[in-house]
Formats: C-alpha cells, structure tokens, sequence
C-alpha cells in the first residue's frame, strides 16, 4: 500500500513514521521545505498535563475585550467574513461547560500513547533534543495561578495518571534557577516534556529516507483526484498516485479540501516566538508564565519565548513591537536573564495554529470520499498530540481502527 502524505509539519511527518514502521510506502509531499510552518517556532511542549480546548466558559468575553489591546495574550478580531463568523458561533457553542468537560477527555484519550510513542522514535534512533521533568507554571498573584488547580480535578476524574506539585519559590528556584523575585506562586507538573520542534521533524524526515521512504520537499499539492482504487495527487510538478492519502496540512487545510465539497472549520490562530541567547541566569526548564500566557523553552540553543492566540491569524508578518512586549513581559519573571543588546531586533517568528472550533483535531477518514483521511486542526497542541495521531491513523489505515473515543474528533462531526 502507498500513502501520501500532504504536509510536512510536525503531524504529518508523524503519520509519516508510524506506516513507515509498518510497512507501508510513504510519500511525504510538502510545498516549502519540512518543518518550516506552524510547527517551526514553537515552544515544543509535550504537555498532556496542558491539554484542554480554549474554548471554555468565558473565553469569547475575554477575546473580545483584548481585540484591541496590543499586548492582549488572547484576541478575538470581530470581522465581516461569513466562514469567520460560522466560526466564532460554533466556537461559542463549545464554550459550556459540557462541552468542555467533553474535550478534555478527548484530549486525555487521544494523549494516552503520546508518551509511549515519542520513546518509540528515540528508541529507533530518531535523534531529538528532549527534556522531561514537567513544566514550571509561575504566577505572581494567587488568581493568576488558581485556574490551573480545577482544570486538574477534572483531567484526574478521568483517570489521568500524572501529578501536580505546588512548590515553594525557593524549592522551585532549586529546579530552575533562573525564576525570579517578582514570582509567587509555583505548580510544577510532573510527567510533561518538550521537544526541540526543528530537531524533531529533521530527525524524522531524515528516518523516512533512511527506511526508503520518499520526502518530496517544494512540492506543492494543487488538487485531489479520487481514481478508481484511489488518488492522483496534482501537483505543480509530476502527478503523484496513492491508494490512500492523509491531508496535514495546518491551518492551510480548508483551501485544499473547498473543492472536494469539505468545509473544515479551521482558522488560523496567529502566535509569536523569538529564540534568543541572552545572558544572565539563563531559563533551562519549560515554565508557563500564567498571567501573560507566555511559553518559555530553554532549548540548547537558547530560550525560545512564545505568546499570543490572535484570531483570525491574517498574515504571517512579524509584529517587532509585539515580540518585544513578550519578551519584556517574560523577563519581569526572571531573575537577571535578559536579551543581548539589539538581539530582540533580529529574529522573530510567527506562525498559524490550525484552530478549530471546539480545539479539537480532525483525525480519520473522511466519509464518502474512499480513502481520503484528515489528521488536521491540532491548534495550539499540535507537537503534544502528533505522535498519537500517526500512531492512529496509522492504525484507522491498516486495521479499520474506529475507536468510540475517536468519535468527538471525526472530520465530519457537527460543530
Ligand atoms: C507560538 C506558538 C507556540 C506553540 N507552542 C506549542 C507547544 O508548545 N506545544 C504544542 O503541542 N503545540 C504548540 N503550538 C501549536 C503547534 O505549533 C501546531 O499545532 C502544529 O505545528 C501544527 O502542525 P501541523 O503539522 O498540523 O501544521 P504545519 O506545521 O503548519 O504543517 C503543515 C505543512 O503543510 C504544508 N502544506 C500546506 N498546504 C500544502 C499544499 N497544498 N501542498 C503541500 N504542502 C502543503 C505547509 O507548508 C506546512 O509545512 C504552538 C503554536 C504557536 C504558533
């Protein structure tokens, strides 16, 4: 069996590596070179702990209200855009209490192999820059922090199987050195990791071709044909033929399914990073700043620093002046680490989550179109839930998996 996969972020490439260790042919076919989209500067966090959909009682008010503030973590952009609206009334619509509570547990079923399968790739000899030991959540008010502890009694009703550990500042300092005096209040959570995204998807791409798979880099896929028995891919290059494709393609998705007669509810959720190596007591653990909502990574090469949910996400410009309110926000948390002078003028990021409205993906086959599966619509847990999404839809491919659980992510659910 052959199976393309459009989409060389860190989902597809995924996908990529779980039917590759099974047998199956794959042709990875990504338009710019892999790794290069949304799944290129973020923070890498593998957090199951952090696992819950946006929507939730009280978001779309606090959208809004940030629409125009230019430092707001979330903003939520009012416009005349009919598939934006559609959007934002079934955003509201997942924001009960119910549905949340729903989305949280199918975040928590989908994450139950996200572990088993990372240690998978580095016991193929997939080399990536790793890092466990849980994330640091730092707030500097008891409000700040208090959201965190609810969320976590209805992720352990379910079963969840990691812990939380409310620290002093001092025994949390004895982790992570670098937090600083403004910081009151500390929950260490303890079975998260994060990646080095970059190294991830390299490492992949690099096992695919070494297991005889192909990687077909500047590639840009124009159209899908269902043949009998399966798929001609168009291309702005030769054809590709597949008995089975799989569409990851982020926050692009909908241009690519419009004329197959899909209308996928995805948006793009535009959000910043900056890499920088500064100097100072330098941050070497993941810590969530709560208050501002900003991700801090201490990668080997550096501390990546990423903040903001903006919707819709319009361009891909990078906003100088918002990068810097991150990375001055991130340093009121720090003890002495700040920016080299002039570092924060050179090398900002910004990228589009594929945001969906109830925050869940859309994973499996698509029905009435034989053959044709979506793993599409990760949002902001796209590095968390890739390895379990290849994992299954490698399974819905090769077996007909079609778990209960899998049911509130089906592409064709109603929003
Ligand atoms: C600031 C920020 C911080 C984040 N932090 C985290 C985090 O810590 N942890 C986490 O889990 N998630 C995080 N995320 C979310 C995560 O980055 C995304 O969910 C994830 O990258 C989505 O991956 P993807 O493979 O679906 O999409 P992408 O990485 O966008 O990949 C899709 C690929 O498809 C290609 N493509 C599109 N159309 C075509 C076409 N027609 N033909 C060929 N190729 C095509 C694109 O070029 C692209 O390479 C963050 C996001 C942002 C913006």
């Amino acid at each position: 069996m052959r199976v393309a996969i459009i989409g060389g972020g860190v989902v597809g490439l995924a996908c990529g590596w779980s039917l590759a260790k099974r047998g199956v042919e794959v042709v990875i076919v990504e338009k710019d070179v892999i790794g290069e989209a949304a799944s290129k500067g973020n923070t890498g966090w593998v957090s199951p702990t952090i696992s819950f959909p946006l929507a939730s009682p009280g978001t779309l008010m606090m959208g809004m209200k940030s629409a125009f503030d230019p430092n707001g973590a979330l903003v939520i952009r009012p416009e005349l855009d009919t598939r934006w609206l559609k959007w934002l009334w079934a955003f509201r619509g997942a924001a009960s209490r119910e549905r949340f509570l729903k989305g949280v547990e199918a975040l928590h079923n989908l994450n139950r192999r996200t572990f088993e399968v990372l240690d998978a790739y580095a016991a193929d000899g997939v080399p990536f820059e790793m890092h466990s030991g849980g994330i640091l959540t730092l707030g500097k008010t008891e409000k700040g922090i208090s959201w965190f502890g609810p969320v976590f009694e209805d992720l352990k009703k379910i079963g969840f199987e990691g812990e939380i550990e409310t620290l002093t500042v001092e025994e949390a300092r004895k982790i992570e050195p670098a937090i600083g005096d403004e910081v009151k209040f500390v929950v260490r959570t303890t079975i998260d990791r994060y990646v080095q995204p970059q190294s991830l998807m390299r490492a992949l791409a690099d096992r695919l071709v070494e297991l005889g798979q192909e990687v077909r880099e500047h590639t840009a896929v124009l159209g899908l044909q269902q043949v009998s028995g399966g798929w001609t891919i168009q291309t702005d290059g030769e054809p590709i033929v597949a008995d089975r494709v799989i569409v990851a393609t982020g926050a692009l998705s909908p241009a690519l399914l419009r004329p197959l007669g899909l209308d996928v509810p995805i948006v793009p959720a535009k959000g910043y990073s900056i890499t920088l190596r500064g100097e100072g007591t330098r941050p070497s653990q993941a810590l969530y700043l709560t208050e501002p909502k900003i991700g801090i990574s201490g990668f080997d090469e550096g501390v990546r620093i990423a903040g903001t949910f903006e919707l819709p996400g319009r361009d891909l410009v990078v906003d100088d002046r918002r990068v810097r309110a991150i990375v001055d926000e991130a340093c009121t948390f720090l003890k002495d680490w700040h920016p080299l002078p002039g570092e924060t003028a050179v090398e900002g990021w910004a990228g589009w989550r594929p945001a969906t409205p109830d925050s869940l993906p859309l994973l499996g086959p698509v029905p009435g179109l034989d053959g044709l599966f979506l793993a599409t619509g990760h949002g902001m847990l796209g590095v968390t839930l890739a390895p379990s999404t290849g994992a299954l839809l490698a399974d819905m491919i090769l077996d007909g998996a079609s778990p209960a659980w899998v049911a509130p992510m089906r592409p064709d659910r109603r929003f």
